[in-house]
């Protein structure tokens, strides 16, 4: 722990931390020690831990990189700390993010943007940038991010690092602070498989305070590390020729199809004919649930309320207006759009029919083959500002992950390559439903 924070204090221009609970990590850091020394320790005795500023940690401050929940205290944990805490993981801070998880860059957070630890002068990815980071530098040993469409894979890709995203319900989303409800889930990112799995492996499971948490039972992931056989993997030839790819990532995923070919894996071309549409699709059906999920932000209930507010109307108006970030605002009205009458059948509605063909597509690759294999971005980190003017331009830069998230699929990034601009290259692999355990086992044999 003090190593970490020595660490951390070094590094303060990463901006990764927004909150270091220093005095507290190293007393549970002592009380862990002696369960050690008296055999009776965790799983995770020893990790040290840092936790997306989305995730609540009772008594903790938790704002989601916002204003509006500017000194918002969580009155009770979600059901991932709880059971990191129960195989006595030691939680080293919270970790800087988009303005409610909504950004591929970590630049849409109050408390700035969070640089890239292989460039400086580089966005983190987001939105769980400060958790990629954190990992990248060696500021903790894992952490948790939130992935809504890409959210810790991206940045695990941009930062060289591993993010997993679970199947659909695979974790409980209790306590998370919510995003896009039918999309949001917690995964881990970390320098090994071995950590993801046996992250993942505590976290997972049913829960009585979510019921879209599956109670399909839970494997022992980190026990079953070893992939035996040969693997059947599908590529994306729309995804592969996509016109915006970085010729680099394109040759870099050429070259893994081509040693997995060599090492007697099976890998064929599939056919997504919806890539066009991911992106759309995507943003429609979460900004609606962000409307939606954002509306309990009243200046009543939680965090900040403007001074201004005279009555119940100015409480809302002036709170909502100066509490939220323009990304989230510019989300609340879309989302409010497509839901109105009048064009809720033309948006919403035909959002939903396309993303049931979305899923029946790649559940469809699915049934014949063991993994689908893609980018995880069209290009490397790129650099701070460059894009945050036009939300068009960031929003595509999500057209390779959005599709495991629309389909509710398990999916990670795994580092493969450095690219000539010195950045890492990560690869996608999308599993079959709740297979997280094969996903884990195949990708450690890419590392
Ligand atoms: N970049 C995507 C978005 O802005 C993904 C965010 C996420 O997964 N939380 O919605």
């Amino acid at each position: 722990v003090n190593t970490y924070l020595e660490r951390i204090q070094a590094t303060t221009n990463l901006n990764a931390f927004v909150e270091v609970f220093g005095d507290e990590a190293i007393e549970y850091a002592r009380i862990i020690d002696k369960k050690i020394k008296d055999g009776k320790a965790g799983k995770l005795a020893g990790m040290v831990i840092g936790i997306k500023d989305n995730i609540c940690y009772k008594d903790h401050q938790v704002t989601a990189s916002s204003k509006i929940l500017q000194g918002f205290t969580s009155i009770y944990s979600s059901t991932v700390v709880e059971r990191l805490l129960a195989e006595d993981a030691i939680i080293i801070g919270r970790l800087n993010c988009d303005e409610f998880a909504m950004g591929g860059s970590n630049e849409t957070s109050v408390y700035g943007p969070v640089l890239n630890a292989a460039d400086h002068t580089k966005i983190s990815g987001g939105s769980s940038g400060g958790s990629a980071v954190a990992v990248q530098a060696d500021l903790c040993l894992a952490a948790l991010g939130t992935d809504t469409g890409g959210s810790v894979r991206q940045p695990a890709s941009f930062c060289g690092v591993i993010g997993l995203k679970p199947t659909y319900g695979r974790v409980s989303r209790h306590g998370i602070i919510a995003y896009a409800s039918s999309f949001d889930q917690v995964g881990p990112i970390t320098k090994s498989i071995e950590d993801a799995a046996l992250l993942l492996e505590v976290m997972a499971g049913k829960d009585d305070y979510d019921s879209t948490a599956s109670s399909v039972p839970v494997a022992n992931y980190s026990g079953n590390l070893e992939f035996k056989g040969k693997a059947r993997i599908a590529y994306l030839s729309e995804a592969l020729n996509s016109e915006g790819l970085d010729p680099e990532i394109k040759a870099s995923m050429q070259q893994n199809i081509d040693k997995l070919r060599a090492e007697g894996h099976v890998v064929e071309e599939a056919h997504f004919p919806y890539l066009d549409y991911v992106v759309p699709t995507y943003y429609i059906l979460t900004t609606a649930e962000a409307s939606s999920n954002l509306a309990r932000y009243d200046g009543v209930h939680y965090g900040y309320r403007s001074d201004k507010a005279v009555d119940l109307e100015t409480t809302y108006k002036k709170s909502r207006s100066e509490g939220f970030g323009l990304e989230v605002k510019r989300r609340i009205m879309l989302g409010t759009f497509v839901l109105s009458a009048g064009y809720y059948d033309a948006y919403y509605a035909k959002a939903q029919k396309v993303r049931r063909l979305i899923q029946d597509n790649l559940n469809q690759i699915l049934s014949q083959y063991d993994f689908i294999l893609l980018p995880n971005a069209p290009t490397t980190a790129w650099t701070l500002g460059e894009k945050i003017k036009d939300p068009v331009v960031m929003y595509l830069e999500d057209i390779f992950t959005v599709q495991a998230s629309l389909a509710g699929l398990p999916a990670i990034s795994v580092p493969v390559a450095e690219h000539s601009n010195g950045l890492p290259i990560g690869m996608q692999l999308i599993g079959k439903k709740f297979d997280e355990g094969n996903l884990l086992s195949f990708s450690k044999t890419l590392l």
